[in-house]
């Protein structure tokens, strides 16, 4: 007989594992279960031995992880009676939060920095309707009004300070301990608010204390040069970085990130702009894979780590990429020449012919 189980999220699928009851209605949009990809090219390029696999997040209903986090944060926020979400956001979370809040018929406020937000990103919460405010500032500055805003007003906040979200993205790596049948050695992942980072290791940890696998990784965040609060040891006050995702100069999850480099024997570390840009563009042409700048600082970090050896041969090493690369196309169009640089022929056999013999 055909069948095949259907798969209805990650909150229905770890249920045993994640705050619900029996009878919570779940705000779902089939998120999780996304693709755990072995590069095959880029290691030989490195001319290192190393095995990377790529978490493809991109691949969530809303092309981010923060999906992992807004199901449950949605779901409880909704068993909790509330009627409206609020978010600041780089983009990616405004955008989880409206499709969340539109399937579960409430409302979605989100505040994002003007002019930097991505194109794809401000689509989609334009599109499921939530209320976008844009505001004359960056994330941190809308992330401190978002607070003092629901302090005084009837909304649940669903940023990563909302503890359901580090619940939900903790499922990750539940997903890539099953399907490694064991624990990687390193763990790389771009660090914004760094609520990602811990919420890896708090599933990590918790396959490991229960005796599922033997072994936690070491974690290593990445961030973007220009706005690299951990490397700097201090807020930044004015982040800079075409990875718009991860300008974030006040990291909302400070203590606990420095918690899972020190319990992980980890370490932080940055990458330039141009590294970032680079190892996505290296992913897309080398791999088929396509991420958004942000996503990609958790290779282009691998790769510098490998190169140096800090990172040993033989390492089996997760790099989760974060979000799609359809989210930022401007980006994507700019670091790939520009409209200006396409081939432009006449519709004519003989032009179409030629055009193939000067690229064969
Ligand atoms: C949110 C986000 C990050 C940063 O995650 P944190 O949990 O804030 O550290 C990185 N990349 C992308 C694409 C994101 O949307």
């Amino acid at each position: 007989m055909l069948f095949r189980q259907r798969y209805i999220g990650l909150i229905d699928r770890y249920k045993d594992r994640l705050p619900v009851h029996d009878d919570t209605r779940i705000i779902s949009l089939g998120e999780g279960n996304t693709p755990l990809i072995r590069l095959n090219n880029i290691p030989a390029l490195l001319q290192k031995d190393v095995d990377i696999y790529i978490k493809y997040e991109g691949l969530n209903p809303t092309g981010s992880f923060k999906d992992r986090g807004m199901t449950m944060a949605v779901t409880k926020a909704v068993e909790e009676g509330s009627k409206a979400i609020i978010c600041a956001s780089t983009g990616n979370t405004s955008a989880s939060a409206a499709a969340y809040a539109s399937r579960a018929g409430i409302t979605a406020f989100v505040l994002i920095p003007e002019g930097k937000i991505a194109l794809g990103k401000l689509a989609q919460a334009m599109m499921h309707g939530a209320v976008v405010l844009q505001i004359r500032g960056n994330f941190d500055a809308g992330m401190q009004l978002v607070k003092e805003v629901a302090e005084h007003t009837p909304v649940t906040i669903v940023n990563s300070i909302n503890p359901y979200r580090l619940q939900g993205q903790k499922t990750a790596a539940f997903e890539i301990l099953e399907e490694l049948g064991a624990s990687p050695d390193y763990h790389c992942i771009p660090v914004g608010n760094a609520g990602n980072i811990t919420a890896h290791w708090m599933g990590y940890s918790e396959y490991h204390k229960n005796g599922i696998v033997n072994t936690r990784p070491v974690m290593v965040g990445y961030q973007a040069a220009g706005s690299a609060p951990f490397l700097r040891g201090a807020m930044v006050e004015n982040p800079e970085t075409v990875a718009t995702a991860i300008r974030i100069g006040h990291p909302q999850s400070w203590d606990k990130a420095w918690n899972v480099q020190k319990d992980s024997s980890g370490w932080f570390d940055e990458c330039t702009d141009k590294v970032i840009l680079d190892a996505q563009k290296m992913l897309a042409e080398k791999e088929g894979i396509f991420c958004e700048p942000a996503s990609a600082t958790s290779l282009a970090g691998a790769m510098q780590d490998i190169k140096t050896g800090k990172i040993p041969e033989g390492s089996k090493i997760v790099c989760t990429l974060t979000g799609h690369g359809l989210k930022d196309p401007d980006t994507a169009i700019k670091q790939s020449g520009g409209e200006g640089s396409l081939i432009t022929i006449d519709a004519t056999l003989d032009s179409v012919r030629s055009a193939i013999m000067d690229h064969y």
